[in-house]
């Protein structure tokens, strides 16, 4: 089946089923979160006798403006549901478990297809988030669809984030032709910006001490450690210190960054962010009970040992990376 194929089989499904319920990822982010959120107002506007449902235990602060998911519902709606799990590539990573209770389910993805799930499926891995898939979801069926502009702005929350504001080598010809499709609905670009951009000023003390922190391995992986003291010193949420990995996205030379921060509460794990240019590393991520995209991936380490075999093997791979390739910055 190819592509559109797919699309129409997922609108058929959508077409035949009274309740939809949507799934999205654990540790939310700007892509699931609208993409989920967009295709739940499309689906309200075109369908408004079905019951479309989002209700999901995982929050977001900086995506508090798209709005509340809804209450839980009885495990019983579930059964009589058709699900759709968008931009989660395994099933272990779907933030709310009854999706397990749905009569079919659905996957719609855009990170490497490690683990096929679902009844239908419909992924693409070239695709630079899994916004755009919904918004050209929307595009190829504008005749059997409505979208407004609180949807479009769902999905240009996803499109932008997935993207680095489309920065991203993922960012394509169709990308832009989404983005496209989306604006032209009235996103308040402005808004959406100051609510996805703007930082309070205590936070840049915080950035302050991560350029002053950051170091780098012999052959150019530059990386970052945030210890449960260091969130607490500095009064961040997880997610706040999380976001540290963006500091070290441009070190000429340094093909790849890694940030390690250290989870609150009782479990004592590591999160671990990949990220890389010019030289894939979901496969280290991999190794690590991790994966996600070539150049932008997630991982776990659980002490300061696993740390250190991880970056000496990152930097391994920069190593081979440069010796064999000419073309790298
Ligand atoms: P993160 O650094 O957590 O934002 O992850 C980067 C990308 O990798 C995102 O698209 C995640 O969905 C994906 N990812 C993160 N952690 C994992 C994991 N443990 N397994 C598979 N994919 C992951």
């Amino acid at each position: 089946m190819n592509n559109l194929d797919k699309m129409e089989a997922i609108l058929q499904r959508i077409e035949a089923y009274p309740r939809i319920m949507l799934f999205r990822h654990v540790r939310p982010d700007g892509d699931c979160v609208g993409a989920t959120k967009g295709l739940q107002r499309i689906l309200r506007l075109s369908f408004p006798e079905k019951e479309i449902l989002l209700t999901d235990g995982q929050q977001s602060d900086f995506l508090a403006f798209l709005g509340p998911d809804d209450e839980p519902v009885a495990d019983e709606l579930y059964a009589q549901a058709l699900g759709i799990v968008i931009d989660t590539g395994n099933q272990a990573r779907i933030s709310n478990p009854k999706y397990a209770l749905c009569r079919e389910l659905i996957k719609i993805d855009h990170h490497i297809d490690r683990e096929p799930y679902g009844d239908l499926s419909w992924v693409e891995e070239e695709r630079s988030s899994a916004c755009e898939m919904i918004a050209a979801f929307y595009g190829a069926f504008q005749d059997r669809l409505r979208i407004d502009a609180w949807a479009a702005t769902c999905l240009y929350t996803g499109m932008v984030t997935d993207s680095g504001r489309f920065k991203f080598s993922g960012v394509t010809g169709d990308t832009l032709r989404c983005a496209a499709l989306l604006l032209d609905q009235g996103v308040d670009t402005q808004t959406l910006y100051a609510h996805l951009y703007l930082k309070e000023f205590d936070s840049l003390r915080f950035r302050a001490y991560l350029y002053e922190h950051i170091e780098r391995t012999e052959n150019g992986v530059a990386h970052l450690y945030v210890s449960r003291g260091m969130q607490e010193r500095f009064g961040l949420t997880f997610e706040a210190a999380s976001a540290c990995v963006s500091c070290m996205d441009s070190i000429r030379g340094c093909l790849c960054w890694i940030a390690f921060i250290e989870t609150p509460g009782g479990e004592e794990s590591i999160r671990v962010r990949l990220r890389s240019r010019f030289m894939p590393i979901s496969d280290l991520a991999e190794r690590y009970r991790g994966g996600g995209h070539a150049c932008a991936s997630g991982a776990t380490v659980y002490d300061e040992e696993e740390v250190r075999a991880l970056l000496a093997e990152a930097d391994a791979m920069v190593r081979d990376y440069k010796q064999t390739h000419t073309d790298w910055m």
